[in-house]
This record gives C-alpha cells, structure tokens and sequence, in this order.
C-alpha cells in the first residue's frame, strides 16, 4: 500500500522522478539528493512502512540481500574504499523521511565525512545491567 503525501512511496511508484539505479516489483534503489559521498544510494520499498518496526521481515531479509549486491557494483564501479549501511529510525534516531529507507553510502579515503558516534566510558555494572535487561531468548524474538 501506498501512503497519501508520503514523498518516497512517490517516487518508489514513479510518480516523482528520481535517479534510478535499479528497480523491480518490490523495491527502487534511487541517488540521494543530498550524498554524503559520491554514489550515497537509497534503497526503497515500493509499499510504505514507516520504518523498521513496521516493514515485513521478508523485506527486511530482501533489504540485506540487495545492499550486498549493490556493495559489490559500487565496489567495482565507484573503487570505493569503504561502504556504510545506514538505516535511521525515528526523529532521536536521525530519521527525516517517515519511509524505510536504507542509505548505502560508498566511502572514499579522502571523503571527509563522519559518519559515527562518540564512545562512552561505561562501568561493567552499567554494562551488566543493560546485558539483562535486553538479553533474549530464540522464543521471545
Ligand atoms: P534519513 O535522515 O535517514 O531519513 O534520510 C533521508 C535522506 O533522504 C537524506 O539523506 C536526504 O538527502 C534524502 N532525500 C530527501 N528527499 C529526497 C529526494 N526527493 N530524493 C532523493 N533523496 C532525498
Ligand atoms: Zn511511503
């Protein structure tokens, strides 16, 4: 299903043009507008979900099997040094675009960019307790 002004289920259909690098029946892989390094590529389902707690695990599982082959023409094509998978989740998460997306992001020696966090100093009993309370087992996921 298509969401009403959702501008990436418009462009995943074709309704806005876009620079398309591949499409099927399920997704449309389109340049981002704004890179972060030349050849920054989004990956986008043609039916809306918000984000990653809504879409479907098959696409989810298609997602990943897409972005390693697109890792390897970019890696082939573009002489990339380096490549990132970036997937944003909410506004705290840097989320813009309320339609999953996947950013896969080809990384250049000399590209300058961060992409990245500042590590924390955290005590083993912070890291303790955060270990028990997000543990799982194979039959709570
Ligand atoms: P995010 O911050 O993960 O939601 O990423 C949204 C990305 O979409 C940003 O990198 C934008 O540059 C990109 N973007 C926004 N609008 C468009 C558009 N119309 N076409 C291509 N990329 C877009
Ligand atoms: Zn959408």
């Amino acid at each position: 299903m298509k969401k009403e002004d959702c501008i990436f289920c418009k462009i995943a259909g074709g309704e806005i043009p876009s620079k398309t690098l591949y499409e099927d029946d399920r997704f449309r892989v389109i340049l981002d507008l704004g890179p972060a390094a030349r050849g920054h590529a989004l990956i986008l389902p043609k039916e809306h979900a918000e984000n990653l707690y809504e879409l479907p695990e098959e696409t989810a599982a298609a997602v990943m099997v897409l972005a390693k082959r697109m890792a390897a023409v970019m890696r082939d094509r573009l002489n990339c040094d380096g490549l990132n998978l970036i997937q944003n989740n909410g506004e705290a998460a840097g989320q813009t675009v309320a339609h999953f997306h996947m950013h896969v992001i080809p990384r250049y020696k000399e590209d300058n960019q961060k992409i990245g966090w500042v590590p924390r100093e955290t005590p083993p009993e912070e890291l303790e307790a955060v270990k028990e309370q997000i543990s799982f087992t194979k039959t709570e996921v």
